[in-house]
């Protein structure tokens, strides 16, 4: 299947027979079949279902960072609280991220100079004290 990159879709105009696609390089295709796999805030949605249908924020955050991998890390680590989990996740031989999840209300934007001082590592540790984590779960 050929692949075409650095282009978009315009516009879809479906009919009986097939579906007649627009790309933003002026070019036109008919195909049988349009699958829509473009993510979150797909262009493709909002060609077919207009713009009303739109990804909302559902009140969760969650903190990331790359950092060193200890040999002994094969596979992902999740640790579950009674209200947030937190873990780490290999990525390369020598590298791993290690996210905490934070549950906030409002969707939050905060100016990265006030990172240091985010909740989210304080709620985590002082909730992993007082409260029962389970884990390890380890997923290969
Ligand atoms: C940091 C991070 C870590 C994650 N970790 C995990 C995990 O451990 N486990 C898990 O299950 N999920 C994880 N997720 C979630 C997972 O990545 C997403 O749920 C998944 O990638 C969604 O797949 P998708 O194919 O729907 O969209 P995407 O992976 O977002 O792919 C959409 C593609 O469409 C392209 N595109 C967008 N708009 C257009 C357009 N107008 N025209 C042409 N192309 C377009 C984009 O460039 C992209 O290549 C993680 C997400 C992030 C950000």
């Amino acid at each position: 299947m050929p692949v075409r990159l650095g282009l978009s879709v315009e516009a879809l105009a479906q009919d009986d027979g097939g579906v007649d696609v627009t790309f933003t390089d002026g070019t036109r295709g008919r195909y049988d079949l349009v699958v829509g796999t473009d993510g979150a805030n797909s262009r493709i949605r909002e060609l077919i279902f207009g713009s009303k249908q739109q990804p909302y924020y559902t009140g969760q955050v969650n903190w990331r960072a790359t950092v060193s991998r200890p040999a002994d890390v094969l596979c992902r680590h999740s640790y579950f609280g009674p209200t947030n989990k937190s873990g780490f996740n290999p990525i390369t031989q020598t590298k791993m991220y290690v996210y905490i999840l934070q549950n906030v209300p409002e969707k939050p934007r905060w100016d990265p100079k006030e990172w240091p001082g985010i909740s989210a590592v304080h709620e985590t540790r002082s909730s992993i004290r007082t409260n029962s984590f389970a884990g390890p779960l380890h997923h290969s």
